[in-house]
């Protein structure tokens, strides 16, 4: 039973707050006893800050056996015995059975070991909160007994906490005009995170780019990353456009790194955000390369990238059970009988599987012709997705005998991914 406020009835009718911890249950023995849908919730939370689970219960749900065949976990395949609790720092009884959960709750306070209780929150001795967290910052919620209502406050911690909070998990002011201007001032170094922004949909970005982002003192921006991203900037964020550096591609990419070290170094946290995954065909470890010889502390945030995602939107899927065992992303960008190509087109040819391409609309009908001509069938299903994920994505299905000049002739352009291979019907009625 709870009362409407934020204290709790014991079962003696005296009321009290809870007392908030946060426990270090590295190395630490925790007991789950269960191993239902509320076990499965609480298990990796306990396993994340390294505690050493001892689950019991005669049977588990597959995410958990998962776990305990990964060597994740202890598993006692059987129904608890106070023994269980043998060395246990604490104790969370996931089972419905009310009988079952008192009894191994009598035996964790006669050990002084506290007790979380999924089936009755006053007879437990512990309460978990909800939880967010953001980089080091744990935010833990208590609900005066109510989850929903620790839920709704938590949610909203959230989403203030995403506004601004500095990596090493102190606020800092909105405004640091100096970190981008190259004044050191004596301060420490910054750092780069190489951001895949995903290829388009702004929602497709990680939770972990997007809370690097909001951090930022400057952003270098890819052609290729959604607009709407840095139209969530704040005001003060030096905003780099990365696409306008006005000098050729390789001079530019030079350019890039040096702004990226340049910035660090005068202390700002820099994100450097690139279209879909910044490792795909995104130079992306060159600028890794660059910061790590100035010393500038450098991440890399993975990205969704448009070689699935592109496919995907398009509602072909890369891999299908019997269809294709394989994906093979390539780039387009050097015509097939370029000297510089450092792809064998005639061995991709000889793959049953999908064929993803990546920058290849202006030499489609020469990689067309190639593969064709090394042996894939053209009749072979193919499709064409341009600015996938974004409102203005138009998709084109072909064979790959037809495709290059069915692109043409529906005025196809750039960013545009190029699917070949029996998944583009896979999924068709
Ligand atoms: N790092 C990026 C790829 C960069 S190369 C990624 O992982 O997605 C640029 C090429 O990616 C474009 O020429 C195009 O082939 C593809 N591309 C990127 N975004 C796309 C989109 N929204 N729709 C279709 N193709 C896209």
């Amino acid at each position: 039973m709870t009362t409407g406020d934020e204290r709790a009835v014991r079962p003696g009718g005296v009321t009290s707050n809870p007392y908030p911890l946060g426990l270090r249950l590295h190395g630490r023995r925790v007991v789950v006893v269960g191993g239902g849908a509320v076990a499965t919730r609480r298990v990796p939370a306990l396993l994340d800050a390294g505690a050493d689970v001892l689950l019991v219960a005669p049977e588990l749900t597959p995410a958990l056996q998962a776990r305990a065949d990964a060597g994740r976990l202890h598993w006692v395949p059987r129904r608890f015995q106070p023994e269980d609790l043998d060395g246990a720092w604490l104790v969370q009884v996931a089972i419905d059975d009310p009988m079952a959960a008192a009894s191994v709750s009598a035996v964790a306070a006669e050990r002084r070991i506290f007790c979380v209780r999924a089936d009755d929150r006053t007879a437990a001795t512990a309460w978990t909160p909800a939880v967010t967290r953001h980089g080091p910052v744990t935010v833990a919620v208590l609900g005066g007994g109510d989850p929903r209502r620790a839920m709704t406050v938590r949610d909203a911690v959230r989403d203030l906490l995403a506004v601004r909070l500095a990596p090493d998990g102190i606020a800092v002011a909105p405004s640091r005009p100096d970190a981008a201007t190259g004044a050191t001032g004596g301060r420490q170094t910054g750092r780069v995170a190489l951001v895949g922004a995903g290829p388009g949909d702004p929602e497709l970005i990680t939770v972990k780019g997007w809370r690097l982002l909001t951090e930022a003192d400057v952003v270098v921006a890819d052609r290729l990353v959604p607009g709407l991203l840095l139209d969530e900037l704040r005001p003060d964020v030096e905003l780099v456009d990365a696409s306008k550096i006005p000098y050729g591609p390789s001079r530019a990419q030079e350019e890039i790194n040096q702004i990226l070290v340049d910035r660090a170094l005068a202390g700002a946290s820099v994100v450097r955000l690139k279209g879909g995954d910044p490792y795909v065909f995104g130079r992306g470890g060159e600028e890794l390369l660059a910061c790590a010889s100035a010393g500038v502390p450098v991440t890399v945030v993975p990205g969704v990238t448009s070689s699935i995602a592109a496919p995907a939107a398009a509602g072909i899927p890369v891999t299908h059970r019997g269809v294709a065992h394989e994906f093979t992303v390539v780039s387009g960008h050097l015509a097939p009988d370029s000297p510089a190509s450092l792809v064998r087109w005639d061995a991709l040819a000889g793959l049953h599987g999908t064929l993803v391409i990546l920058m290849g609309l202006k030499n489609l009908a020469a990689i067309t012709a190639t593969l064709i001509a090394h042996g894939r069938s053209p009749q072979t299903p193919a499709a064409v997705v341009q600015e996938a994920t974004t409102g203005t994505q138009r998709v084109l299905r072909s064979t790959l005998d037809a495709v290059a000049a069915d692109a043409l002739t529906a005025d196809l352009r750039p960013p545009a991914v190029v699917v070949v291979g029996d998944v583009v019907n896979a999924l068709d009625g």
